[in-house]
């Protein structure tokens, strides 16, 4: 009970600290509540906002080129993989030997738990954040640690850097954007982690959804650095969740022991579809600043009626619902909105992913629905 409340007022102090969201600043998305929108998404089936995906999918150009390649998928095309590698490596100013392309960050997300935790090598994770590394390392007798965030959303890099030297970690991991909160860690508190960790414990950056923020990447560091792992997918931003594509980008080292567990090739329609996308001028910006639209339309309409929400800078936010997290998803579903769920330190908080506009008017609807406020 008592943490109950303490988890509540830590979660209302994160929702105080600011419902004007990203530096983006974008005004509110009018077309959202337009009748037509949401007759055309009650049409089309259940609303899914529970995965954060991309309800756009891949851009036209990546879907093109993968369509186009299916017909050369006898073969590996290795080649491919290679190109594709260097553009991404261009792009980012790093060296083409710090990158190693994966199916999904999953991928090198499941292979850091089993190569650098163990029953000896601990691993600290915030609270809340995504759970498959920490879920893993705990299965395979690692102790973890889960350091709740800072008010302000941020991971509490120092109270992290005292549980890695505690605990001997051999991993500490940072989602920036948090999932679930989408909430920022400001580049100055990873330069001090980086500097203040103990030696043995590497850092692994997770930016899985940085796209959709406003965030400085800290993907250079990896050519100064043999202690940090960046990752990045092309499931959030790009739309490529089904099709499979992340990469890893680290120190030479410690991409050779990521790869230590094996090698996949990895589908050429994926390749061709994420070279397509890095190649597609404005996609990023223009999915960004589309995403930040709807997201702020959507938390003002909540704040406006009483339902506070963290920071986010991502394709998700939290909301704190007042009640039981999990009686109100399936009350959503139940009017076909799916949406997130709660997690253990927030019971009363749900996370949402942002869908397009037609879909956050169905939220919208639901949501009245269900707690009874106007729409
Ligand atoms: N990292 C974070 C923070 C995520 O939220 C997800 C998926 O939701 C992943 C990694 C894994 O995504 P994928 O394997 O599709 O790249």
């Amino acid at each position: 009970m008592s943490s109950t409340v303490s988890s509540r007022r830590s979660f209302l102090q994160l929702a105080g600290t600011g419902l004007a969201l990203s530096g983006i600043g974008l005004g509110p998305a009018t077309a959202a509540t337009a009748p037509a929108a949401r007759a055309a998404t009650a049409a089309a089936g259940p609303v899914l906002l529970n995965f954060n995906e991309s309800p756009y999918g891949p851009a036209p150009a990546a879907q093109a080129a993968a369509r186009g390649i299916v017909a050369e998928s006898g073969r590996y095309l290795f080649a491919l993989a290679g190109e594709l590698r260097d553009v991404f490596a261009r792009q980012e100013g790093i060296g083409a030997e710090r990158v190693r392309l994966y199916p999904g960050s999953s991928e090198p997300l499941n292979r850091a738990a089993v190569v650098w935790t163990s029953a000896t090598a601990g691993l600290v994770v915030a609270d809340p954040t995504f759970e498959s590394l920490g879920e893993l390392a705990a299965a395979r007798g690692a102790t973890v640690v889960k350091v709740p965030l800072r008010a302000d959303g941020a991971h509490d890099v120092r109270a992290m850097v005292e549980a890695a030297k505690r605990i001997n970690a051999g991993l500490l991991y940072l989602c920036n954007p948090n999932n679930p909160t989408g909430s920022i860690t400001p580049a100055d508190d990873i330069a001090w982690l980086l500097a203040n960790k103990p030696a043995q414990t590497r850092l692994l950056v997770d930016e899985a959804y940085l796209q959709f923020s406003a965030q400085r990447s800290v993907i250079a560091q990896v050519m100064q650095r043999d202690d940090l792992i960046v990752l990045r997918t092309f499931s959030k931003l790009y739309g490529m969740a089904g099709l499979r594509l992340g990469v890893a980008a680290a120190h030479p080292d410690r991409l050779r022991e990521l790869a230590s567990l094996g090698d996949n090739p990895l589908p050429v329609t994926a390749l061709a579809a994420g070279l397509a996308s890095l190649r597609e001028p404005g996609l990023v910006a223009q999915r960004r600043e589309q995403n930040a639209q709807v997201r702020q339309a959507t938390v003002e309409w909540l704040g406006k009626r009483g339902f506070r929400c963290v920071p986010s800078e991502a394709n998700c936010f939290m909301v704190d619902v007042q009640r039981d997290g999990a009686a109100f998803t399936a009350a959503m579903a139940e009017r076909g909105v799916v949406i997130g769920r709660s997690w253990p330190i927030w019971p009363q908080v749900v996370r949402v992913t942002v869908g397009t506009e037609a879909e956050m008017a169905a939220f919208r609807t639901a949501f009245a629905a269900v707690v009874g406020v106007n729409e």
